[in-house]
């Protein structure tokens, strides 16, 4: 049994304080946030991710994960310090490290014993050299501390799962000695495990999300060529997935990335390069392409409506993706206010985001039903594929709507068997889908 400590409870220090609690540890997990604290004391999540609650419960009942807000409680006598705060964009897309700054300087202040202080949240290229710097000044005596990187490849949606069984574990530091003590807390997670320098791991962090967002831009791309020429992007990226030199994941054409991850951390790379005096071209057009789908999709939906001035749409899904109720730089954000600004008014329902998605978009009515929501609208908008949405009474749905025009943001059904049907559906890069 290890004692540790997560800075930051949001979706990867939750997550990470519950799954190393669940694998043994001693966890205790901190959040300058009061309100969450208290809540997590209480057995109420800060967030949606399937399994949370059990995991969390079970292990506060075992005794293995506890909450504070006192640095002085989380820090004292514990091995390692994870740090999972947020780094959004600041004002030019380069990651904001207020939150990394201030914990590190938090955690230098309530040292008492010697400390392996683990940055999991995405920083850029130099952050654990400047880490250490702050801690070092921050130190009220002298304690020994080593920094070390361990960038986080969970996705919310399947969190724990992704935690629990990474791909690999990726470990930079200055001191091989404190990234192998780090290995070990690892271990039992069976993952290949990447022991490298600290700026190399922090760049395998942003250089993976960029592939990833770069891979969904691409087949973005091909399923804009794809529906100008008669083919189906669907068919295209199961076709391509099948070479392993490719693989199938990350080959979903619709409405683009969105989130608290890719678009940020694609921005910061891009920034870092051109901070270098390199111009990202890749990243810049790979950000261009995927905020062109919103767009696109409006435009779309225009035509097929014959204008949007005075119609309802009405909005399946919210969340950026299904099982989270992450708003971050949804897709639903952007399609909602362009709507809107074109005279629409806007109808929505999400399984779980509602909630946070109402202070964010106030002018969409929210129902509490894909059925009472549909009920009026001139035409409807899939946003996020949520598996409630795979099944739905497609003929109570046409018998509610205004006029029975569907637009796939996210390619779910079969355009065959929605055009039976009686439904005008338009699928992102279907070629023949408006035939
Ligand atoms: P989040 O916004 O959900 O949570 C961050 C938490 O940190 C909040 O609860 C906040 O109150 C707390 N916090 C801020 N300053 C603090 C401080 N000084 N001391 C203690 N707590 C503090 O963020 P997240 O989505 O969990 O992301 C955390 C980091 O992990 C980011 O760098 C992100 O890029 C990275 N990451 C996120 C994901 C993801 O899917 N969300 C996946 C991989 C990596």
């Amino acid at each position: 049994m290890k004692q540790i400590c997560v800075v930051g409870v949001g979706y990867v220090g939750l997550v990470t304080g519950a799954c190393f609690a669940d694998l043994g540890n001693r966890v205790i997990a901190l959040d300058v946030n009061e309100e969450r604290i208290e809540n997590l004391k209480k057995g109420i999540m800060p967030i949606y991710e399937p399994g949370l609650e059990e995991l969390v419960d079970r292990n506060v009942k075992a005794g293995r994960l506890s909450f504070t807000t006192s640095y002085r409680e989380a820090v004292a006598g514990t091995e390692f310090a994870f740090i999972a705060v947020g780094t959004p964009s600041g004002v030019n897309g380069e990651a904001d490290l207020q939150y990394v700054a201030a914990a590190a300087s938090s955690i230098a202040e309530n040292m008492t014993d010697p400390l392996i202080i683990i940055n999991k949240s995405t920083v850029p290229v130099g952050t654990g050299d400047w880490v250490a710097d702050i801690v070092k000044r921050a130190l009220p005596k002298p304690v020994d501390f080593w920094v070390v990187s361990c960038p986080e490849f969970l996705r919310e949606g399947s969190a724990i799962g992704d935690f629990m069984n990474p791909h690999r574990t990726v470990l930079g530091s200055l001191h091989p000695e404190a990234a192998e003590k780090v290995a070990q807390l690892h271990l039992p997670l069976r993952a290949p495990i990447v022991i490298t320098d600290l700026r190399t791991a922090e760049m395998i962090k942003y250089a993976s999300n960029a592939f990833l967002a770069t891979k969904i831009s691409f087949i973005n791309e091909v399923a804009d060529i794809c529906e100008a020429l008669g083919a189906d992007v669907k068919e295209v990226a199961a076709g391509m997935g099948y070479d392993k030199r490719i693989g199938p994941m990350f080959l979903d054409a619709g409405l683009g990335w969105g989130g608290s991850c890719f678009p940020k951390d694609v921005q910061a790379l891009a920034y870092m390069a051109q901070e270098k005096g390199l111009e990202p071209k890749i990243l810049n057009d790979v950000m261009d392409v995927n905020y062109g789908r919103r767009k696109d999709a409006v435009a779309h939906l225009e035509a097929m409506t014959g204008g949007l001035k005075g119609k309802t749409i009405g909005l399946l899904g919210l969340a950026f993706k299904p099982n989270t109720d992450d708003m971050r730089d949804a897709p639903s954000i952007d399609i909602a206010q362009a709507l809107t600004a074109a005279g629409a008014k806007v109808h929505a329902y999400d399984p779980v985001a509602m909630d946070v998605a109402r202070p964010i978009l106030p002018a969409v009515e929210m129902f509490g039903d894909p059925y009472s929501m549909s009920d009026g609208c001139d035409a409807l908008m899939i946003i996020t594929e949520w598996n409630e949405f795979k099944q739905l009474d497609w003929l109570k749905v046409k018998e509610l709507l205004k006029s029975p025009v569907i637009f796939d943001g996210r390619n779910i059904y079969d355009p065959v068997m929605m055009k039976e049907m009686g439904f005008r559906y338009h699928g992102m890069g279907r070629g023949f889908s408006d035939q």
